[in-house]
């Protein structure tokens, strides 16, 4: 058997016959995160409740550390698996305090009660509510609550941690420390994790690999810049950040630009017909005789909308027409590792 901590076979998982994953395939190898990117009902949370065992797959098994624990005669209950879920609401105990609620794992391990909760104070303190460690749950507000929450996720330990979409209600600094944080543990201790998101930044950043779902389906799985700057389809390109659709002269085949592949002045021509300030960068929309163009470009903008001017492109990514579809063959999937690939049927 793989020396993966996770290996996922053909997993098919269905409501009342609707079919919300099928014959899914994935590995994560120790130390690994895994991000699992898809619009909202593409079925993240499905597999990560199959996976936890909270859902029997209909066909397909899942093994951990070489073990299987599901399949569509077999599943071993939750508690039997050696991982550690986050759920988007952390339900809380209310009648421990923040620090107590954190050292729990480390006092059910056997820890004595002075060193678990050394450890849970360090903890808290790097999701800065370190100050608020005597409170109970009562006394914090939610955001607060969710920093509880993830402390103590943090504090557990398992070769599986297995999160659902843990950042959506944090403000963004909190979830820069809470990522950081969790990458941070996970090359520690050699865990790893597989973490559902629908934010394309946020995960390309944090994780080694992705996989991209789509309707119950993995479309493609690779590294952060691969699946990026080689998505399989245009659905793919649109799961991984913005990007225009371009006809070539001649009408095909189409090519895929990212916003920063495109800028201004060059020897193409093109209309302004937006303009955002982002902080950091511009957008411009064009529309030009190849389609409409997404440029950005470092600092405030420089031209009005209804501007006539210039444009050119550093890089593009030619789309086969035939990976027009969602679900691409095996030969449509650009070339990477076996096991780093899942292939649709
Ligand atoms: P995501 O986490 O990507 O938003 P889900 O796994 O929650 O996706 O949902 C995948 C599909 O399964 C969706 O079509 C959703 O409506 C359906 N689904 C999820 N949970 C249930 C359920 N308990 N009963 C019936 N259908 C469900």
């Amino acid at each position: 058997m793989s020396a993966d901590t996770l290996h996922v076979r053909d997993l098919t998982v269905s409501y009342s016959g609707v079919p919300a994953l099928s014959r899914v395939c994935l590995n994560v190898a120790p130390g690994e995160v895994l991000a699992l990117l898809g619009p909202s009902g593409s079925g993240k949370s499905t597999l990560l409740h199959t996976i936890a065992g909270f859902h029997s797959p209909q066909a397909g098994e899942v093994w951990l550390n070489g073990r299987r624990v599901s399949s569509a005669s077999r599943s071993e209950p939750p508690e039997r698996r050696d991982l550690a879920m986050v759920f988007q609401n952390y339900a809380l105990w209310p009648h421990l305090s923040a620090l107590d609620t954190v050292a729990y794992p480390a006092r059910r391990r056997g820890d004595g009660r002075n060193v678990a909760r050394a450890q849970a104070l360090v903890i808290l303190e790097r999701l800065n509510v370190g100050h608020l460690a005597d409170r109970h749950p009562a006394e914090l507000s939610g955001g607060e609550q969710q920093r509880v929450g993830l402390a103590r996720a943090l504090a557990r330990r398992a070769s599986l941690y297995l999160f659902d979409e843990p950042t959506a209600h944090l403000d963004s600094h909190v979830r820069g420390v809470f990522l950081a944080e969790l990458v941070t543990r996970q090359r520690d201790t050699g865990a790893a994790a597989v973490y559902a998101a629908h934010d394309a930044e946020e995960t390309l950043g944090l994780a080694d690999r992705v996989a991209l779902l789509a309707h119950g389906r993995v479309i493609q799985v690779g590294t952060p810049q691969q699946v990026y700057r080689e998505p399989v389809n245009e659905l793919a390109a649109k799961l991984t950040g913005p990007v225009s659709v371009l006809t070539s002269p001649g009408g095909s085949p189409r090519v895929l630009v990212r916003p920063e592949w495109a800028s201004l002045d060059g020897d193409r021509d093109g209309r302004v017909v937006e303009v955002w300030f982002r902080g950091p960068h511009s957008d411009y929309v064009l529309v030009t005789d190849q389609g409409t163009l997404l440029v950005r470009e470092p600092g405030p903008p420089r031209h009005e909308r209804g501007a006539q001017l210039t444009w050119r492109l550093s890089h593009s990514w030619a789309l086969r027409e035939s990976t027009m579809t969602a679900e691409p063959s095996v030969s449509q999937l650009p070339s990477q590792t076996p096991s780093s690939v899942a292939v649709p049927e």
